[in-house]
């Protein structure tokens, strides 16, 4: 063990995030993400004896797959609430019953965002689950009856939900809820090296929408939001973060075997430890560890996702703020950054199959089948070669 070393990467013994996936089976059929083609054994899937194994953590992501499968999920979230000052869990919003039985217990002591990819029709299309939309909708406003107040949407842009994106935006902001955006990435977490945007500019135009608005807000969060989402719209560009990445230093995965990695955003997966079979202190300040560190400092991927972005904003507090300097105390209309030459995450590359193709259309209902051969709708006369031309 060799824990100063690792210390003057770690500042030991904080770690600000943990991101738990604690299955791969999930019952969703997202176009985005081919998990669900993967699911874990159930009986190779870690349990509260393991978990209780975590570090102390500033914030934990509890996620899968659909941890809602998990039938320990509510022993599982009271060993991570021992472990992190705030939880929350990421879900598709199908299970209603069990959602409302668990924040029924922990209350407020939890958060919930439900991954929602559109108004009803695009939804289901989408997440491959009729009726998923009406589902994720009654968990949330029956949550909202019960006072519970750390929940909202999570979206993930891409072609076929970008006007929609809007929409839900608004409808989250008319609810008081949280509204998380994302957009398409390629990793071996998803099983995807074929996410593509056939055409940035509508992702763009909304994200841009989303970020203008969020600075009106009296809310000093909303503020960041907005950084945040400049942020997805410089990673759609194909330009480097930024911040710098620094998973692995003091955030981390965990997978259902008990494997440690730095992400999920690796092209190739990743582990430095495995927590079923080693200590926490033995994987974090482990030569395996160092390495990984090194990976991340030198990877090039360039993605923009909460679990790797957020700390990087609380560390270095002032390149967000000098950017809300500009864009909210001086009123400074905010660009669309330039358009890289190539995308490090492939979401660009024309060459590859569009992503109507990448839509699991066998494995849908029929009526949504029918839906989707029709196509992607692209705006006429968009020029993603030429992105600052979006209006605005
Ligand atoms: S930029 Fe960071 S989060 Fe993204 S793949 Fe690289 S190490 Fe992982």
């Amino acid at each position: 063990m060799s824990r100063p070393r690792a210390a003057k990467y770690t500042g030991y013994p904080r770690v600000r995030f943990g991101s738990i996936i604690t299955t791969y089976r999930c019952n969703a059929k997202c176009n985005m993400c081919d998990i669900w083609q993967h699911p874990t054994d159930p009986k190779t899937e870690i349990g509260t004896e393991v978990y209780s194994k975590l570090p102390e953590m500033d914030a934990a992501n509890v996620t899968g797959g659909e941890p809602f499968l998990r039938k320990d999920l509510d022993d599982i979230v009271s060993v991570v609430k021992e472990r992190a000052k705030r939880v929350v869990i990421s879900s598709n919003g199908w299970h209603v019953e069990k959602t409302l039985a668990l924040f029924e217990k922990h209350g407020n002591s939890i958060g919930l965002r439900l991954s929602i990819e559109g108004l009803p029709k695009t939804n289901d299309e989408i997440r491959g689950m009729r009726d998923g939309f009406d589902r994720a909708l009654r968990i949330l406003t029956t949550l909202n009856r019960m006072g519970v107040q750390d929940i909202g949407f999570g979206l993930t842009i891409q072609d076929w939900n970008a006007e929609d994106a809007l929409e839900l935006y608004s409808l989250a902001k008319m609810m008081g809820m949280e509204f998380a955006s994302a957009t398409l990435h390629n990793s071996f977490y998803f099983h995807k090296q074929d996410n593509k945007f056939e055409d940035t500019a509508g992702a763009l135009k909304t994200l841009h929408t989303i970020a203008e608005d969020l600075l009106k807000s009296k809310r000093p969060k909303d503020w960041f939001r907005a950084y945040f989402n400049y942020g997805l719209m410089n990673y759609l560009q194909g330009n480097p973060r930024l911040l710098p990445c620094r998973m692995a230093h003091d955030a981390f995965f965990i997978e259902p075997n008990g494997d440690i990695m730095p992400c999920n955003a690796m092209d190739k997966k990743m582990t430095f430890g495995n927590l079923r079979t080693e200590a926490w202190e033995d994987i974090w300040y482990s030569q395996d560890a160092e390495t990984a560190r090194e990976a991340v400092r030198s990877c090039e991927k360039n993605c923009w996702m909460v679990g790797s972005v957020s700390q990087e904003m609380k560390k270095r507090i002032h390149k967000p703020l000098a950017w809300l300097v500009k864009h909210k105390v001086f009123r400074k209309p905010i660009q669309v950054p330039a358009l890289a030459q190539h995308h490090p995450n492939y979401i660009l590359d024309r060459g590859g199959p569009p992503a109507a193709e990448t839509m699991h259309h066998e494995l849908l209902p029929k009526g949504i089948r029918k839906r989707h051969r029709k196509g992607l709708k692209v705006e006429e006369n968009a020029d993603p070669a030429k992105p600052e031309q979006v209006e605005v």
